[in-house]
């Protein structure tokens, strides 16, 4: 039958645009982590440390409004009006440390010129607490479904929760992954805000390189991304739906 072959067709392509998906992302992440170990070890031409850079920047774009403490290692991030910063980070002066922190100083623009952030934060407080009962929901969607299929509980009240229970879990992966999609946008402008900063310090050289990194950990956003699509097959369970 000629149905048999189209069947066999785009199972075949649909296991390809899998495969091809967790490709890219497992590529994305060992991708960015070569890049910053590349970057780490180049210096940047003034001889500034990041600490310097960021107080400086502080002063300029922020009047100084920034508080900067001091977080572990490898845990550098923006929270509404302060940035932390490790004390490997204060003291380099790497041009790794110079992208990375000029993103998170792009999420302080963003946080004092707008609301995206913030309510981009509040949406994902949401997504972790509805993300909770996807599984859960999808679970007893998909028996209650089956079971009065099988006429084990033929009672239409059973068919009428069970696609209730499914269509919600749907509705809670949709909110994921329109999320995901939000915020690869919040990190893009993140990032295209880190340019701007790097341009007043840095050479011309120095900003391509920092910007291939930047470019290099969006890709890591889109990674996310796939991943949030494929959590249903649990071959990427390791990252949660919301985080
Ligand atoms: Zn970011």
């Amino acid at each position: 039958m000629w149905w048999t072959y189209l069947i066999i067709g785009v199972v075949i392509g649909l296991v390809l645009l899998l495969c091809f998906a967790l490709a890219v992302a497992s590529f994305s992440f060992d991708n960015y982590y070569e890049k910053w170990k590349a970057l780490n070890q180049k210096r940047n031409s003034y001889g500034l440390t990041t600490l310097d850079y960021v107080e400086d920047i502080n002063e300029k774009f922020f009047d100084g409004r920034i508080k900067i403490k001091r977080c572990a290692e490898f845990e550098d991030h923006y929270s509404t009006g302060t940035i932390g910063l490790s004390a490997q980070t204060m003291g380099s002066n790497s041009l790794a440390s110079f992208a990375i922190v000029s993103h998170e100083l792009g999420h302080a623009r963003q946080d004092f010129t707008g609301d995206k952030l913030k309510k981009h934060w509040r949406m994902r407080k949401t997504g972790k607490i509805c993300g909770l009962f996807f599984l859960p929901l999808l679970i007893v969607g998909l028996v209650l479904t089956s079971l009065w299929a099988f006429s084990v509980l033929p009672s239409m009240i059973y068919l009428i929760i069970g696609l209730a229970c499914a269509g919600a879990s749907f509705i809670i992966f949709l909110f994921a992954v329109i999320l995901k999609y939000e915020e690869i946008k919040i990190e893009k402008e993140a990032s295209d805000f880190a340019i701007e900063f790097l341009k007043e310090y840095l050479l011309d050289i120095e900003i391509k390189y920092c910007q291939e990194l930047l470019k290099s950990a969006r890709l890591t956003y889109w990674a996310g991304l796939i991943r949030t699509l494929l959590s249903w097959t649990m071959l990427t369970s390791k990252t949660p739906m919301f985080r």
